[in-house]
């Protein structure tokens, strides 16, 4: 995990200080509070803080909202030792609107798959917006160059766009603690909240998800609310690269698994084993919140203790629910529910000596936790939806005395990687009541298997290495931000590319076709060639100093109409053809394109469903344009089209999908624009090379040209070009100069 480059200071920023405040003649005592989030950055920070690590010098400044902390406090009068504190203050009443409101009415049950728990007001909207630019006026006052801002959780989705506003440089990294659901679900926000989101996350530089599903989720929702390209988990806005990446949040394993053999849980589970005298423990602790599924999970233990009557006085569920929102109705009317079945069951199958389930509502201590964790014979982790959830991790490290099973719901973020626990599905009562019977009987050896496994994952990849990794990533995408940086070629930049032209012997220029020496039009064959831009083209390759090189995606033929009676190179086709000048057009490879057969049916279901596309078929691609088509409607088979298309060529490498100008094009990956320049440029030595292209086609030729090569690309977007400029006559202008420099 070592690697890291470089940051000042970590500057966090969440919902909530992790804190509770409370003054003393000391000043103020802080106090823990529970959760997953907080967890984890605690852990960091101590362990930051321990081994007093090279990539903080300062402390770390943590920015939210303080329970019983002044309204006259602020960061100064604050003392930590670890932290600076920066409060963020929200009134009451927007503060019920904000989180109350748009976070726990909306996106919470949104985002878990409640959908039918949701509540959608505009007032709540509003306060949203007024708490997170909040939040960014405090930081912005603290903010320092070098400072690594890390922004938590879904109370704050549109806090990077609103500092990145303010400070462009910033570097920005943002981490989803919830699940981000499928598309069909997100969809339901209404249209301007969903754009809002999405821009807001996107002025991150990392966006950060706890699985693969979440982050594949919010990358179809990018696809579908903008029109960013997105390439595997980069997302190329109009500014810069975005990585949205999984991240599977650890835990720290080490103070679990030693708290094992603490002089204290020793105590506690010497007191448990005397209640328990004998019996099997089931364990389970969760939040009290309808994603957690408690009714569900006492339903399965019902139909446990019904079908398994051999059980009963032999086995004890206790079953702890951590206080959480109970103010809210909701939750309330929940724990009332939960109340009263833990009550019926108890009631059903106690005996004068034994009660079935023992039900508490109230936080454990640590060592309560970790000794329940290790004492209990099944842990019992049933969530109906959740992000991660850190319990299960924690229940696994803490197997040291009494090895036991853990069954886990499928619908945790956590069963990715804890695939040797018992599985199942939370709303199958008999499944559950089955994997209890399974785990109180299930032989030593395999428990003990199952157990190495999971510990093995979750040792490798703790807390501390999830933290690192989303640096070291994060440091990663900032390097490729800037070698996509856009620079616009001004007039100095200019005299420097004709001065060099003029100084050179061997020069070789390679020109892509549309969109670089023509515009786009509405059919491929009436986007010619102006006599203008020929007589330049004629100019520069009669120069027997230069090597004119056209290069595109357009077939052998439609070049060769173009560029008749000219000394230009030709390649047709991506690069699949080349005709050097004077010579035959020959093909660069050989390709099998059996698998057209597969892809042209889909591609005339397309044209089918989308009126005004057509296909073009080359000799090794295909490819569907949309230029003709109704914007929206395109947009959306062209999200759907790209969908089956990536499905289908999941496992084969060689192929490829090219989007460019209003076409999507397949072909296989074996060559592209930069191969076909390599072929060109083995058989000269050139002292002076300019490419130019406009779209993700010519990137392959800008990353394959040498460090001195003049790649420039027309438009605006983030490039591997050195050099943007903005519009085809500049590019023409370009051009000519050369023409006139010898
Ligand atoms: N936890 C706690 N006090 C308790 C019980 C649990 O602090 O009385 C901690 C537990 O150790 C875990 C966290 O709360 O780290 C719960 O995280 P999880 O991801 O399971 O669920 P969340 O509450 O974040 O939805």
């Amino acid at each position: 995990m070592e690697k890291i480059t470089h940051f000042e200071r970590l500057v966090i920023a969440a919902y909530r200080l992790p804190f509770k405040f409370t003054k003393t003649n000391k000043g103020y005592k802080a106090v823990q509070n529970s959760g997953g989030l907080v967890s984890a950055i605690l852990a960091l920070s101590e362990k930051l803080q321990q081994t007093k690590s090279e990539f903080i010098d300062s402390k770390i400044v943590w920015a939210g909202i303080g329970d019983n902390l002044p309204k006259t406090s602020n960061a100064k009068e604050i003392k930590n030792e670890h932290f600076e504190i920066v409060p963020v203050e929200i009134s009451q009443r927007t503060n019920e609107l904000f989180y109350g409101g748009f976070c726990n009415d909306l996106l919470w049950p949104l985002f878990h798959y409640f959908p039918s728990y949701c509540v959608f007001n505009e007032t709540y909207y509003e306060a949203y917006r007024e708490a997170n630019a909040q939040f960014c006026d405090e930081l912005i006052k603290i903010i320092k160059p070098g400072d690594f801002i890390w922004i938590h959780d879904y109370q704050l989705l549109l806090l990077p766009e609103m500092i990145r506003q303010k400070i462009p440089d910033a570097t920005i990294g943002f981490f989803l603690h919830i699940p981000f659901p499928s598309f069909e679900l997100f969809r339901l926000l209404p249209r301007d909240w969903r754009k809002a989101i999405i821009d807001g996350m996107l002025g991150a530089d990392m966006l950060g998800f706890h699985t693969h599903d979440y982050t594949q989720h919010f990358i179809k929702c990018v696809k579908r609310t903008t029109s960013y390209e997105c390439r595997q988990n980069v997302i190329y806005t109009h500014h810069k690269l975005v990585k949205a990446e999984a991240f599977p949040i650890g835990i720290d394993y080490e103070k679990f698994n030693t708290a094992c053999f603490k002089k204290k849980t020793v105590t506690v589970k010497l007191k448990v084993k005397e209640i328990l005298s004998g019996q099997k423990l089931i364990f389970s602790v969760d939040r009290l919140d309808y994603s957690k599924g408690l009714l569900s999970r006492l339903a399965g233990y019902e139909t446990f203790l019904e079908k398994y009557p051999q059980w009963h006085g032999k086995v004890m569920f206790n079953f702890v629910v951590v206080p959480s929102r109970d103010q809210i109705k909701k939750y309330k009317e929940m724990k009332k529910e939960i109340e009263s079945t833990v009550g019926r069951i108890n009631g059903k199958y106690s005996s004068l000596s034994w009660r079935p389930i023992v039900y508490q509502y109230k936080s454990l201590s640590f060592n309560e936790l970790v000794a329940l964790y290790d004492l209990s014979d099944v842990g019992l982790i049933t969530p109906l939806r959740d992000g991660m959830n850190l319990v299960a991790k924690e229940y696994v490290a803490c197997q040291v005395e009494n090895e036991g099973v853990l069954i886990l719901s499928e619908m945790a973020g956590a069963a990715d990687e804890l695939s040797e626990a018992i599985l199942i599905n939370p709303f199958d009562h008999i499944e559950m009541a089955e994997a209890i019977a399974t785990a109180l009987t299930m032989d030593p050896t395999e428990k003990h298997e199952r157990l190495e496994k999971m510990k093995y994952r979750i040792i490798h990849y703790n807390v501390f290495s999830w933290a690192f990794d989303f640096f070291n990533q994060t440091f990663d995408i900032k390097q490729q931000q800037h070698s996509m940086k856009t620079t616009f070629i001004d007039e100095i930049i200019t005299e420097n590319i004709v001065s060099n032209y003029k100084n050179a012997n061997h020069r070789i220029l390679f020109l892509d076709y549309d969109g670089t020496l023509v515009p786009f039009a509405k059919f491929p064959e009436l986007a010619t060639i102006t006599q203008h831009t020929l007589k330049v083209i004629r100019q520069l390759s009669i120069d027997q100093k230069n090597k004119i090189v056209i290069i595109s995606g357009r077939n052998k033929e439609f070049l060769d109409q173009q560029f008749a009676n000219t000394n230009v190179t030709l390649v047709a086709e991506h690069g699949y053809f080349i005709k050097v000048a004077g010579k035959e057009w020959k093909s660069t490879i050989k390709t099998d394109t059996t698998w057209k057969e597969t892809i042209r049916p889909i591609l005339t279901e397309f044209v089918n469903r989308c009126e005004g596309t057509f296909i073009e078929e080359k000799t090794g691609s295909l490819a569907w344009h949309y230029r003709n088509a109704d914007s929206d409607n395109a947009k959306i088979r062209l999200h759907e089209l790209r969908d089956k298309l990536a499905e289908l060529i999941r496992h084969k490498t060689d192929f490829e999908i090219l989007e460019g100008h209003k076409v999507l094009e397949i072909k296989s990956g074996r060559y592209d624009k930069g191969g076909a320049a390599n072929y060109l440029l083995k058989s000269m030595h050139p002292d002076f090379i300019l490419a130019v292209g406009d779209d993700r086609t010519d990137e392959f030729l800008f990353k394959t040209l040498p460090k001195n090569a003049y790649t420039i690309r027309i438009g605006s977007s983030p490039s591997l070009a050195k050099y943007n400029i903005t519009s085809i006559p500049l590019m023409m202008k370009l051009l000519k100069e050369l023409t006139t420099s010898d």
